[in-house]
C-alpha cells in the first residue's frame, strides 16, 4: 500500500481578500510523494481567532443580518472608514438631496414622512435595489400633501420598510429612496420636469450620502432583505491542529465556494449600476450575508472569508485616479483632443462592459442609467460626450464588437442611440485592446482616422449625458469596399482579392498569393444584419508590435433612412495590416 500525502499549496494572502491569513488554499493530493494526482480548492475557517493565533482568521458564515452584532458592526466599518485616506472624506453633514424620508420625526409619534429639505444639510443612507415590477405606492403629484403628512406603513413594501429599518437601527435620520422622493407619474407635465430635474443632481446623491443599502438578493420591491440567511448545507470537516506545546485549535474546512455577486438580481439592471458606482460606502444585503464595501475594504459581516470576484462591477476611481492628469488640460473646441491617459481610460471601458450586460426595464434608459457616471467622468474628460463615448481618445471608443461569437446584439424598436455607439444595441460589448506595453501601445490609432464634426441632440436639454434623438458623426479616415459573407470562413474579402473559396485558404498571409491574403473576420452586431452583403470597411487601429500584427475598424453599409450616409452593421479585423496602404482617404457620416 503506498502512504497518502498531503500538501497545502498556494495560500491565498493577496492583499484583496478579507481577512487576512490562510483562509483559502489548494491541496494537492498525491499517492507517491512526488507527482500531482489530484487537487482540491478548500476554504479554513476557525470559531476563535485568538486560539489560532493568526494563522487562520476566517471564521464562519454569519447569517443574521437583523441583529444586533450586524449593527454594531456596521458602525465599527463607518468608523473605520473615517481613517482610509482614498475612500475621501465622510463629512458628518451634507446638503440634503431635495426631498428625503425622515425615518422618525419627533412630532408624528415615529411615523416616516417625506421632507421637503430646501438647502437643509443633514446626513442620509441612499437606498439601491430592483423595482421588479409595477408599484403601486410612489410619490406623485397627487398624494405629495399625505406624504408630507406621514407615509401608511401598510402600503410600504418590504423592502422600503427594511431598509428604514435599517437607518433607524443605525441612528440615522434620513433616507432617500427614488421611489418615494421624486415624482413618478412621468404623464404629468410638472412631474416629469420634476424628475428630469432629479436625473440631473442623481451623482450628487449617491455620492453624498453616507452609505448606500444595496438589497442585492431582493428580485422586487415586495421581497424585503433582512431575513436570517439560509445555513450552508455544504458538509465540512475538523482538523485539530497543534500550535505550540498544549496548545491546540481545531480548523475547520470545506470546499470552495466563490461568492459570485453578479448572480445577485440586483447586478442584473441597469439603473443599480451607477447608485453604487457613485456611491463611496455600500452596505450590501447579500444572499449569503451581510457585506461592507468602500474604496479601501470588502468585508462580512463576522470576519466571514471574502474573495474579490475577477468579473465583479469595478468601482468608481478615485478622485487622484481620475484627476490624474488635472483638469486644467481639456482642451478647447477646434483643438486636437489630448488622449485620456490609459489606466483611466481603461478604466471607463470596463465600466461599459460591465454595464452593457446590464438590462432596463425601459429601453430608453440605456444612456440615462449612467448619465449621473457620465457627469462624474466628464470633470476629467471635458464635456465632449457623444451619445457614451468621449470625444478625446474616441478610435479606443469606437473600437466595440459584440462579446460573444454566438450571441448576437439586439437592436431595440425605437430608436436609442446612433449605430456608432454600444449604446444603440442591447447585450454585452468589448472593445479592443490597447494595451500598453513598457508605456508603448500595442495597439494604435490608425494615423489616418480624424473626426472632422460631430453632433448629438439630446432628448432633452439639461440631460446633456441622456437620452438622444439623434447622432452624426463625420469622419476621414481610409476606406476599402468589400463583401462580407458570414458563411465563409473567411467572411470579409476586400475587392480585388482573388475569387477563390475561402474555405480553402489555408493562411491569411502568404507573400506568394498577394490577392489571397486580402481578407479579414467580421462580426455583424446583430443577428439581422448577418447575411452577405456588400459592405465597406472603415480603419480604426493598426497592431504591429505584438507577435499577430493585426488591423481593424468597422464594417458599413448605406443607411437606408439618409441617402449617401453610412450606419455600422459591425466590426472586422485583419491579419494583413498592409491592406490599407496607399488607400486614399474619404470622409464619410456614420449615423
Ligand atoms: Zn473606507
Amino acid at each position: 500500500m503506498t502512504a497518502l500525502s498531503v500538501s497545502l499549496e498556494k495560500a491565498y494572502l493577496t492583499s484583496n481578500t478579507s481577512p487576512q491569513g490562510l483562509n483559502h488554499c489548494q491541496i494537492d493530493f498525491s499517492s507517491d510523494g512526488s507527482s500531482r494526482d489530484w487537487h482540491a480548492e478548500v476554504d479554513l475557517f476557525v470559531d476563535d481567532t485568538d486560539e489560532s493565533a493568526g494563522i487562520v482568521t476566517a471564521q464562519p458564515l454569519q447569517p443574521k443580518v437583523n441583529s444586533a452584532q450586524a449593527f454594531s458592526q456596521t458602525r465599527e466599518w463607518l468608523d473605520q472608514c473615517k481613517n482610509h485616506t482614498s475612500c475621501g472624506r465622510m463629512p458628518s453633514c451634507t446638503n440634503l438631496p431635495s426631498r428625503v424620508i425622515e425615518v422618525a420625526p419627533a412630532d408624528s409619534l415615529g411615523v416616516p414622512c417625506i421632507r421637503s429639505t430646501k438647502g437643509l444639510k443633514g446626513a442620509y443612507l441612499a437606498l439601491s435595489y430592483c423595482w421588479g415590477g409595477n408599484q403601486s405606492y410612489v410619490l406623485t403629484m397627487k398624494n405629495l400633501g399625505s406624504l408630507w403628512q406621514g407615509l401608511e406603513m401598510k402600503r410600504l413594501p418590504r423592502t422600503i420598510l427594511d431598509a428604514i429599518e435599517v437607518t433607524k437601527s443605525l441612528g440615522f435620520k434620513y433616507l432617500w429612496v427614488d421611489a418615494l422622493c421624486i415624482m413618478q407619474d412621468s404623464v404629468e407635465a410638472d412631474a416629469q420636469s420634476d424628475m428630469n430635474e432629479e436625473l440631473a443632481t442623481m451623482n450628487q446623491v449617491y455620492k453624498n450620502a453616507i452609505m448606500t443599502i444595496v438589497a442585492a438578493c431582493a428580485p422586487s420591491i415586495v421581497d424585503g432583505f433582512l431575513r436570517d440567511r439560509p445555513c450552508s448545507e455544504q458538509e465540512s470537516f475538523n482538523i485539530p491542529c497543534r500550535r505550540g506545546p498544549e496548545q491546540f485549535f481545531v480548523v475547520h474546512i470545506q470546499e470552495h465556494r466563490m461568492y459570485d455577486d453578479m448572480r445577485e438580481p440586483i447586478n442584473a439592471r441597469a439603473w443599480t449600476f451607477q447608485e453604487q458606482l457613485l456611491s463611496p460606502r455600500l452596505l450590501i444585503y447579500a444572499s449569503h450575508t451581510l457585506q461592507w464595501q468602500c474604496r479601501t475594504i470588502t468585508c462580512n459581516l463576522g470576519g466571514s472569508y471574502h474573495a474579490p470576484n475577477p468579473s465583479a462591477a469595478p468601482r468608481l476611481p478615485s478622485a487622484q485616479m481620475l484627476l490624474s492628469d488635472g483638469p486644467e488640460q481639456h482642451h478647447k473646441h477646434g483643438s486636437i483632443a489630448p488622449e485620456i491617459p490609459h489606466p483611466v481610460l481603461q478604466h471607463w471601458l470596463r465600466i461599459v462592459t460591465s454595464y452593457s450586460s446590464r438590462k432596463a426595464s425601459l429601453p430608453s434608459d440605456k444612456l440615462t442609467a449612467i448619465s449621473a457616471i457620465a457627469i462624474s467622468y466628464a470633470a476629467v474628460f471635458g464635456p465632449e460626450y457623444m451619445a457614451g463615448i468621449w470625444a478625446r481618445s474616441a478610435v479606443q471608443q469606437l473600437c466595440w464588437s459584440r462579446a460573444s461569437d454566438r450571441i448576437f446584439c439586439r437592436r431595440p424598436t425605437q430608436y436609442r442611440a446612433p449605430s456608432w455607439s454600444w449604446a444603440a444595441l442591447d447585450g454585452t460589448v468589448f472593445f479592443a485592446s490597447f494595451l500598453q506595453v513598457n508605456d508603448t501601445s500595442v495597439c494604435v490609432p490608425d494615423h489616418r482616422f480624424e473626426i472632422v464634426k460631430w453632433q448629438t441632440r439630446p432628448e432633452v436639454a439639461n440631460l446633456p449625458y441622456g437620452q438622444v434623438k439623434a447622432g452624426d458623426l463625420i469622419v476621414k479616415a481610409a476606406l476599402r469596399d468589400a463583401t462580407f459573407d458570414p458563411s465563409r470562413s473567411r467572411t470579409i474579402r476586400f475587392d480585388g482579392a482573388a475569387d477563390v473559396d475561402m474555405h480553402d485558404v489555408k493562411e491569411d498571409s502568404s507573400p506568394a498569393n498577394p490577392g489571397l491574403i486580402q481578407t479579414g473576420q467580421g462580426k455583424s452586431d446583430t443577428a439581422e444584419d448577418n447575411y452577405a452583403r456588400r459592405i465597406r470597411c472603415l480603419v480604426l487601429y493598426r497592431n504591429k508590435l505584438s507577435q499577430r500584427p493585426e488591423m481593424g475598424g468597422l464594417m458599413l453599409v448605406e443607411a437606408p433612412e439618409r441617402k449617401g450616409l453610412l450606419r455600422r452593421m459591425g466590426a472586422y479585423h485583419s491579419a494583413n495590416i498592409s491592406i490599407f496602404e496607399g488607400c486614399l482617404l474619404d470622409t464619410v457620416c456614420i449615423i
